[in-house]
């Protein structure tokens, strides 16, 4: 059966009229999906509608699978969707409130070197309500006071779902756009069609290197559009929504934490108006090996002598598999969810 929360109000309009409904009446429905309730919860629809609704389609909520709690709060999702793909979605507690990073696509056709998410490919894209359906699960955890699109998949490959998904969070969920927060691999030709959305999120940048060839090595997509592309993108998008842009850079141990790679960086970054968050490769993949915490510190401190602005990012979750698609993984690997569920 069809779950009416991928439908936007047209659409449901057109199916209430078919059970000689109102218009409004699709509003009314619509409200009730938003707060993640089920049919028969849905008290201001007469009773023979809420069965016919409930005869005919399911509400399309995801039913969550699995579920780890961190020491330091992050809670981690394992969801499972009405066709029984699993994805993740995980609230981090920060001191700006609780932050939900939502997943876009079931896997992910990027192929990053370090990134469990894209090691089957990808499997499907995920609808704009399947999305909202992460954030109405996590909130049984506490309220979501911001977004972050960061979990598997990349979101400008899943364009128009995931611009659906961010309006529809501004206008519906009253989470706007300073609070919202999109990271890509470098699609160029999606940056500069973002740019055109006004919309106006945060866009974060996954760079990890501004030299090609190694770039190249961490993320195929650099084969498609180098490093200055990426960079004019996000100065066009800069330009556009007046919002400083995060550069993503993953710290990998004896790989990109050079003083050519500081050079690399300063130049490539000259002229936009950014901040680069330092990350720690979070697991040994193949030839990379994670930093030191005092390695991360170490590199940011000299990017900041170097004129940019650099911060270590806080790892969290660390204790619950925290880097996206892991859990989904290792679930999918040993079928771990009933015994441990
Ligand atoms: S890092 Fe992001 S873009 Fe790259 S494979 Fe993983 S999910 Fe896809």
């Amino acid at each position: 059966m069809r779950g009416l929360l991928s439908l936007d109000i047209s659409e449901l309009e057109n199916i209430l009229a078919g059970f000689g409904e109102k218009k409004y009446a699709a509003k009314q429905l619509r409200a009730w999906l938003c707060k993640g309730v089920s049919f028969e919860e849905m008290t201001n629809l007469s009773k023979d509608l809420r069965q016919k609704l409930s005869r005919n389609y399911t509400e399309g909520y995801a039913q969550i699978a699995k579920k780890l709690t961190s020491k330091d709060g992050t809670v981690k999702y394992l969801l499972e969707l009405e066709d029984g793909n699993l994805i993740e979605c995980v609230a981090m507690e920060y001191r700006h409130g609780r932050t939900l990073c939502v997943s876009t696509q079931v896997g992910c056709r990027m192929g990053c070197a370090f990134c469990a998410s894209g090691a089957d490919g990808l499997i499907r894209q995920l609808t704009a309500g399947e999305m909202l359906s992460e954030l109405i699960a996590a909130r049984e955890s506490g309220d979501i006071s911001n977004i972050v699109l960061m979990g598997s998949g990349e979101p400008l490959d899943n364009y128009d779902n995931v611009v659906a998904f961010i309006r529809s969070l501004q206008t519906e969920f009253g989470i706007g756009q300073r609070h919202i927060s999109l990271s890509t691999c470098g699609l160029v030709p999606g940056i500069f069609k973002l740019a055109e959305e006004n919309i106006a999120v945060t866009l974060c940048l996954s760079l990890h290197s501004a030299i090609d060839e190694k770039r190249k090595q961490l993320m195929p997509i650099s084969r498609t559009y180098p490093v200055a592309e990426v960079i004019d993108a996000a100065k066009a998008y800069f330009k556009k929504s007046g919002r400083r842009i995060i550069i993503e850079y993953t710290l990998i141990n004896s790989f990109n934490d050079g003083q050519d790679d500081i050079s690399a960086l300063k130049r490539a970054l000259s002229g936009l108006n950014c901040h680069v968050n330092v990350i720690p490769l979070n697991h040994a993949a193949g030839k990379f090996s994670p930093p030191t915490k005092t390695q991360c510190h170490a590199f940011a401190a000299l990017l900041e002598k170097n004129g940019l602005s650099a911060t270590v990012r806080r790892a969290l979750g660390s204790d619950i598999e925290g880097a996206c698609g892991q859990l989904r993984r290792r679930v999918k690997e040993n079928d771990v969810l009933r015994e441990n569920s």
